[in-house]
């Protein structure tokens, strides 16, 4: 019964760590079951431990390799057979996000707000939804086809074609909260930025612009220097505004 618990748990991509730490609850409720104090959560999985999942509508079986990391399989009755997938941040864990690819141009509004959020150029389907499992991201797309065929609750599904209106999609829907601070992370990387120190301003901004800035930050990944340009300082202006459309 835990062997198959195990496996479960294992194709919903949880850690070894917190499957051992599962198995020994269920041990322990199976031995305190009487007490009636018995988790919820540790219940449902004690009543679904068969190595089979169940059309709802039809009752055919598969088999539950089928379902890795929340994906949904066409039953040949036409319902869509799965088990969600949840993700579970510890309650200090900040929101990171997965852009799908067809919303990447929304990543850098995030990022300028100081936001953990990844991309990546060509990645299919199944392996943005394991990275973005794996990494405890949520997803974020365009693409309705894939909410249907992965059934995890880390997808948020966006309505606009407009990079700065999906931003304020996010915005509202993970109810974040305007920084004090804004770029205080890489556009074009994620990284965290630095301080510049005189050698990297001197190589990287032109003469003018050392002479009327005095913030400069760096990426010490990708070498890229940033100050407070008529750039940037639309973006911000952008993002004020956005956030407060949502407030209103
Ligand atoms: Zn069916
Ligand atoms: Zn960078």
């Amino acid at each position: 019964m835990i062997q198959g618990l195990k496996v479960i748990l294992s194709l919903s991509g949880c850690s070894i760590k917190a499957i051992s730490a599962v198995e020994q609850k269920i041990k322990f409720v199976n031995r305190t079951e009487r007490s009636g104090r018995v988790c919820r959560k540790l219940w449902l999985l004690r009543h679904n431990l068969s190595m089979a999942i169940s059309c709802v509508k039809c009752g055919r079986q598969y088999d539950v390799t089928l379902f890795q990391f929340g994906r949904t399989i066409n039953c040949a009755c036409g319902e869509r057979v799965g088990f969600e997938h949840k993700i579970n941040l510890s309650k200090d864990e900040e929101t990171k996000f997965f852009a799908d690819v067809n919303v990447a141009r929304v990543v850098r509004w995030l990022r300028a707000i100081g936001i953990d959020t990844t991309w990546e150029d060509a990645i299919s389907d199944e392996d943005l939804v394991r990275r973005a499992i794996e990494e405890n991201r949520f997803v974020l797309t365009l693409d309705k086809k894939l909410t249907e065929e992965w059934r995890v609750d880390n997808v948020l599904l966006l309505q606009s074609e407009n990079s700065l209106e999906q931003f304020q999609e996010i915005v509202e829907h993970f109810k974040i909260k305007k920084p004090k601070e804004f770029f205080t992370r890489c556009l074009v990387c994620n990284t965290f930025l630095r301080n510049a120190t005189a050698l990297e301003i001197a190589a990287g901004a032109p003469q003018r612009v050392r002479e009327n800035e005095q913030v400069f930050h760096f990426c010490s990944n990708c070498a890229k220097l940033y100050w407070q340009g008529s750039h940037t300082r639309r973006m911000q202006e952008a993002i004020e505004k956005a956030f407060n459309s949502i407030h209103k």
